[in-house]
């Protein structure tokens, strides 16, 4: 494919933003090639600067749930900056939000919003912290939380991926507050918490791990968080802002049948612009300014396009009864996967819910980060490259989830099953 604008923009984007890029996700470090450059994005499909059209399993990283642009969000948009894009003041628009995240989300019942998925983890910890009077939370290897000081230890996404898991920057002080553990050991926990459980203000997890790929948790794990935070009277906060309104109106915790006392939240609720959201127990949220001691703010929170288009997304996923497509569409991919990979002899490991789903270029069973590293990236370059050079676009990161839309249809996934099976076969 023929990428010279592209090019010639990441020389000049180089020189003026650091790497070239706004977040490290989208540099092709691990990859061979430089990213490419999108002038616009339809549907399951977005079309760089050169004109090459690919379809598009990113998702603008997971909040284009119905696909990219859809008229619904578009027009949500448009007639709600016709009267202001931003007021300082509180809108109707948050209280229909807060009341639809309460409606779908049985574990909130108050819910404050923020730009991003950053701020959502950040306040959320904090908010436990305040709550509790105690210092210390309890993390697990390879989960990613956004770019928060306490949480930029032992991260996947972008950190794990650039080989950067344990951040500069960040005081010994602050990552000394942060116990770490393997994901889907409750022994591990377990053992912690009769350690020092006293001091310890929340566990955060990655309702599913999507940040070192997709990784499910074993029977009763997560249950056995819910139980041990509970006889400690630590805060357990679900980070939902992948898997929150993607995998089920519920997400997660509805899939599960685990109630959190907090939950962070981000990506489609956003509708594709800068939201987050963390909500919980109203005796909990009720610790936050201006009603209770624990600081949070936002000039832009609650901006009425950002809540008018993620209004407009929830709707419309309700509408069309968009979940129950998702699934039907990713059993359709994986059933495919599943096919090429017994034919091409691979074992490699291939974890999907709904519409989430990762190959691991692995025969390893995945169960945490030591499992999902033993991956063979060479292998995934090979793939990435391929698959693109054939018009697919995933993630280019051994260590990312897949997304698909509401917009991708049969025709669609087909396709992208031949491009694998061109794409396994040059491995
Ligand atoms: N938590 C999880 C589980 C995420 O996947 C992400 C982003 N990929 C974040 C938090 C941070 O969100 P944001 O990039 O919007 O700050």
């Amino acid at each position: 494919m023929k990428r010279d604008i592209s090019s010639k923009l990441f020389k000049a984007a180089k020189q003026v933003i650091p790497g070239g890029v706004n977040s490290p996700v989208r540099a092709f470090k691990n990859v061979d090639g430089d990213p490419f450059f999108v002038r616009r994005a339809m549907g399951c499909r977005i079309e760089d600067v050169d004109g090459n059209e690919m379809i598009d399993y990113v998702g603008t990283w997971g909040p284009a749930i119905l696909g990219h642009a859809p008229e619904c969000v578009v027009e949500a948009v448009q007639s709600a900056a016709k009267e202001g894009v931003s007021f300082g003041t509180p809108n109707p628009y948050e209280v229909d939000m807060a009341e639809t995240i309460v409606d779908w989300v049985p574990s909130v019942e108050k819910v404050r919003m923020v730009n991003s998925g950053t701020e959502a983890t950040m306040s959320a910890i904090r908010l436990a912290r305040g709550f509790t009077g105690r210092d210390k939370v309890i993390k697990f290897v390879g989960c990613y939380h956004g770019h928060v000081d306490s949480l930029l230890v032992a991260a996947g996404s972008g950190a794990l991926t650039h080989g950067k898991p344990d951040s500069a920057g960040v005081p010994a002080s602050f990552a000394a507050e942060t116990i770490i553990l393997p994901y889907n050991d409750i022994e591990k926990v377990n053992a912690v918490f009769a350690e020092m459980g006293d001091q310890i203000a929340a566990v955060i997890v990655e309702s599913y791990p999507a940040n070192a790929g997709l990784i499910f948790p074993k029977e009763g794990y997560l249950q056995g968080l819910r139980d041990i935070t509970a006889k400690h009277g630590a805060v357990f906060i679900f980070d939902e802002v992948m898997t929150g309104f993607r995998v089920a109106k519920g997400g997660v915790q509805e899939l599960e049948g685990i109630t959190p006392d907090l939950t962070a939240m981000g990506k489609v609720i956003g509708g594709g612009l800068p939201v987050g959201a963390f909500g919980g127990k109203a005796e909990i949220m009720d610790y936050l300014a201006p009603d209770g001691p624990v600081y949070q703010a936002g000039t832009l929170s609650g901006n009425p396009l950002a809540m008018a288009a993620g209004l407009a997304q929830l709707r419309e996923m309700e509408r069309q009864d968009g979940y129950a497509k998702l699934d039907q569409l990713g059993a359709r991919l994986e059933a495919g996967v599943r096919a090429l990979l017994q034919e091409k002899s691979l074992d490699y490991q291939f974890n999907r819910v709904g519409s989430m789903f990762c190959l691991f270029f692995t025969g390893e069973e995945i169960v945490d980060l030591d499992s999902v590293m033993t991956a063979d990236t060479a292998a995934f370059r090979k793939f990435f490259t391929e698959m693109l050079e054939q018009g697919v676009y995933t993630a280019p990161s051994p260590y990312e989830t897949g997304f698909i839309s509401v917009s991708h249809g049969e025709a669609e996934i087909d396709r992208t099953l031949e491009a694998m099976s061109a794409a396994l076969a040059k491995i």
